[in-house]
This record gives structure tokens, sequence and C-alpha cells, in this order.
């Protein structure tokens, strides 16, 4: 096990966060419930389904509803952590980054995991969250494969209804009118809608057709650059011809004007010859 991550990400001993050399690869998590995705879709859950199902009246889950984010496995670890600086309210210890922060509890305090607990990394093909930074996923989606809709995609997809649809007969009992109608809305929302493999496919084609007016300006003012550019370049290589033709406009505009100031006097010396 390498340690020294953790040994040189803790300060203020031998952590050097503000060095200008290039920073060596971070160490990553290796737990096999993603930690970031996790967050990613707890974030999700709480705005999008927990918050409407308590303006219904649900203010308690079941024991086994794995949307309840007590039950996260990380729970209690990110409950622990303190912010600015990232510091683990454990032990004590500060650290220059969240990552860190985060290896340090996967290393040091795994006992803090709860055998039982859920991973909510494992329902983010429904809450549109597997991407690990929520500020990059927009950006990335743009470059994201076309959704496989062949029998391997298909096979996928239907291990995430099968687990949203487990999940939400939890959260969401039959036997209440309320939970019973909040049921039927979140799994059509959540389990059909959102694994849905057309569905799917048609929002990213619609992405990419928003994303292209993009590219269209980014070509546009790829092709304004280059224009301004040949005409400066243009203008370095011309330039004395410029100045030498602009000259001799101006003499040939003076002499034009000097004629015509003669003109009036050889007007009047022809009429007295
Ligand atoms: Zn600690």
């Amino acid at each position: 096990m390498q340690l020294w991550p953790l040994f040189l990400a803790a300060r203020p001993s031998l952590a050097a966060p503000y060095s200008s050399a290039p920073e060596p690869p971070r160490t990553e998590l290796s737990h096999p419930c993603s930690r970031q995705v996790s967050r990613w879709v707890k974030v999700q859950i709480e705005k999008e389904l927990l918050s409407s199902a308590n303006r219904s009246g649900v203010q308690l889950w079941p024991d086994a509803c794995p949307f309840d984010t007590s039950q996260d496995i990380y729970a209690a670890q990110e409950r622990s952590k303190k912010r600015g600086p990232w510091i683990c309210g454990v032990c004590g210890k500060t650290f220059v980054n969240d990552h860190y922060l985060d290896l340090h509890l996967e290393r040091r305090h795994a006992d803090m995991l709860p055998s039982g607990g859920v991973c909510l990394a494992d329902y983010c093909e429904s809450f549109g969250a597997c991407e690990d930074d929520p500020a990059s996923s927009q950006r990335r989606s743009k470059r994201r494969q076309k959704p496989d809709c062949n029998t391997r995609g298909l096979h996928e997809i239907d291990k995430a209804r099968d687990k949203c649809d487990s999940a939400m007969e939890r959260c969401f009992p039959l036997d209440n009118e309320e939970t019973r109608r909040l049921f039927a809305q979140n799994s059509k929302r959540w389990c059909l809608l959102a694994l849905d493999c057309k569905v799917r496919q048609e929002r990213w084609e619609q992405f990419q057709g928003e994303a292209l007016p993009l590219d269209v300006l980014l070509i546009f003012i790829g092709l304004a650059c280059s224009f301004v550019f040949c005409i400066m370049v243009c203008f370095v290589d011309y330039f004395d011809d410029i100045v030498e033709y602009t000259n001799g406009t101006t003499r040939t505009t003076r002499t034009s004007a000097c004629n015509l100031r003669e003109s009036p006097t050889r007007s009047k010396a022809i009429k007295q010859i």
C-alpha cells in the first residue's frame, strides 16, 4: 500500500501545495463505489426527488429506501469533513484539497463505512449523473458517444431500470394513496423515460443540434481572424507601394489644383491677346 501521497498531502508538515513544480500524478480512490459520482447523485436525488416528495407531505422514508440519503455509504464520512481548509473531522488532519481528504478517509477511516450502506452511484444512470464532475458534465456530454441501443447497451439499461424500479417500490409504498401517486410519477420519470434508450438517443441528437451553433460561431470567428490576418500581411508587404501611391496621388491632386488656380489668369491673357 502506498502511503506517501497521504503523507505529502497532510499539512503543514511536508506538504508543498504552493510549489511551482509540476504535480506528480495523483493517487486515485480505489473503492468500487465512486465517491464523486455518489455525491453528484445525492445532489440530484435531493433536488429532483426528495424535495418534491417532501412538498407532498412525505417526510420519513421507509428503512429500506435507498434514496434516503442517510443510507448513503459515505454519509458519515461526508458529515465529518470540514471545508475551507479541508480538515478530517475524525483525526483533525488538514489537507490541500477535497481529493486528498477523501483519500485519507478511504485509507484511514474505512471503519466508518456501514456494511449495509447504499452506493448512490449505482443510480447514476437514472439521474444523468454518471460524470464525476458536475461542472464539466455538460461539456463532456458534447463529446459523449451516442447511446448504445444494441443488445449489450440495452442489457445495461435494463439492469439500471430494474434497480430503479426496485428502489421506487421501497421508497414509495403502494399501500398509501399519496405514496402510490408519487411512485407512479417518479418511476415513470426516472425509471422509464430517463432510461428509455430511444429517448436517450433523441436527447443526445437534440443536444448535438444545440451544440452546432457554437461550432458554427467558432468557425466564423476563425475565418474572420484569418481574413484580418491576411489583410495585415498584405498591408505590411505592400506598405512601400501604398505610401508611394498615396504620395503620387497627393502630388497629382496638388498639380491639378494649381492648374485650376492658374486657369483664370490664362483666360485673361488669352482675352488680352
Ligand atoms: Zn482522519
